[in-house]
């Protein structure tokens, strides 16, 4: 595998899992972000004076150049990147991107990403473009009823692009509360279940889904992961991969999708968003799959042969490690709680500073059957820091 040198932007956890993942394969990767020291750069160190990471913005443009340099195929950890930039650099230079960065450009808007899917017959809930401006707000409650969910077109995540409209009475503060960024906003979807799938594409355009997975939100986070997603009806969960499958296809470029969906009491399904890059909602996947989507991701924009999407186990869990406060000692107690627990690995993402509601790592665990998983899950969730359940 050796030869072909990985540049990411950013050097988050997602970048951390990715490089760990590079490791095993002898591939190299160089990470442009912030810092010495962050999540993906301390597990892996350059393997020659050339590869050196990078410490700068994943914004910013001369370090996105200087990073396309140094490598064969650039990739990116999150969506909010510069995408100008990137084009400019696919015409120029000789390092491929994956995904393109049409794609990225696409995804990073929520707005254009809806009308992309809309467009290619990709099943999503009524949207509707709003301004910044109460009588607006007046216009899509009357378009859309309420609550309606009105969301920031860009920079979104964790739900902090997010505010659900009650009451017109609401108007000014949801548009002060979203920082006067760009607007748009969603019908409310009452779901029953939100589920996600992760998909990946090949440089070919081969695509393989993994298995169907349950999510739990809470306050707009991803908290915990169920695989593979159990319903009454079983044809749901294969439903849901073929709707993410064609939803990927409809995009250029290799690499690891992950595809948010809610699931209606009617067993309908409608897509939330996509993310162009590995997800939480398949950190699993290392643990529970053949091949990791990590992996898998690598191979992609590697052009290497896709690995097995299939699950390994009958039943995996992940739960995710967020600060309650700023008391490191929390997460490292829970931590040492977690690794008694057998099947249950545990990872920690090695930031310098725990914040109430930051990723600070996650759990998976593996077992024989459902009630097996959620029987070794259950006292963990008890020992969970204070706050953060
Ligand atoms: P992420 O961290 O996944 O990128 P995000 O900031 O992009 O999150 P969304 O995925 O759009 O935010 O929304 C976060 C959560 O809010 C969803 O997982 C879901 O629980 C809820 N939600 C989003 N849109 C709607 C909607 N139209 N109706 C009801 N609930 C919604
Ligand atoms: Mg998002
Ligand atoms: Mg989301």
């Amino acid at each position: 595998m050796k030869g072909k040198v990985v540049g990411v932007l950013g050097g988050g956890q997602l970048g951390r899992m990715l490089a760990a993942s590079a490791a095993l394969l002898n591939i190299d990767i160089v990470i442009l972000d912030v810092g010495e020291n962050g999540p993906a750069k301390q597990i892996i160190s350059p393997r020659s004076s050339s590869l050196t990471h990078i410490d700068g913005a994943f914004t910013d443009p001369e370090k996105i150049k200087a990073l396309a340099t140094k490598v064969d195929v650039l990739t990116v950890e999150i969506e909010h990147v510069d995408t100008t930039v990137l084009e400019e650099i696919q015409s120029t230079s000789g390092a491929s991107i994956h995904p393109s960065p049409s794609t990225v450009k696409t995804i990073q808007d929520k707005y254009i990403q809806k009308q992309h899917l809309q467009c290619h017959q990709c099943p999503v809930s009524e949207f509707t473009h709003v301004h910044s401006n109460v009588e607006s707000i007046r216009q899509t409650a009357e378009k859309l009823g309420l609550p309606f969910m009105l969301k920031s077109r860009t920079l979104a995540y964790d739900g902090r692009g997010n505010f659900i409209v009650r009451d017109l009475a609401q108007a000014v503060e949801a548009i002060s509360a979203l920082g006067n960024r760009p607007l748009y906003a969603e019908k409310w979807v009452p779901f029953v279940k939100e589920i996600a799938v992760m998909v990946v594409r090949s440089t070919t355009g081969e695509v393989r889904s993994y298995p169907a997975v349950e999510t739990v939100h809470k306050d707009n986070i991803c908290h915990l992961v169920f695989a593979p997603l159990r319903n009454r009806d079983p044809r749901v969960a294969i439903r849901a991969q073929g709707i993410a499958e064609a939803a990927v296809k409809t995009f250029q470029g290799a690499g690891v999708f992950g595809v948010e969906m809610f699931l209606m009491e009617d067993g309908s399904i409608y897509i939330n968003e996509i993310a162009p890059r590995p997800h939480n909602s398949g950190h699993y996947t290392i643990e529970a799959c053949e091949t990791s989507q990590y992996e898998n991701h690598l191979r992609a924009i590697l052009s290497l042969p896709l690995g097995s999407t299939s699950l390994k186990v009958p039943s995996a869990a992940m739960l995710n490690i967020i600060g309650a406060s700023s008391d490191m000692a929390e997460i490292t107690s829970f931590a040492s709680e977690c690794i008694k627990t057998d099947g249950c690995s545990v990872h920690l993402y090695g930031k310098s500073d725990c914040r109430k509601g930051r990723k600070m790592g996650h759990i998976t665990i593996v077992g024989n059957s459902d009630a097996d998983v959620r029987s070794r899950l259950r006292p963990l969730m008890k020992a969970l820091p204070s706050g953060s359940t």
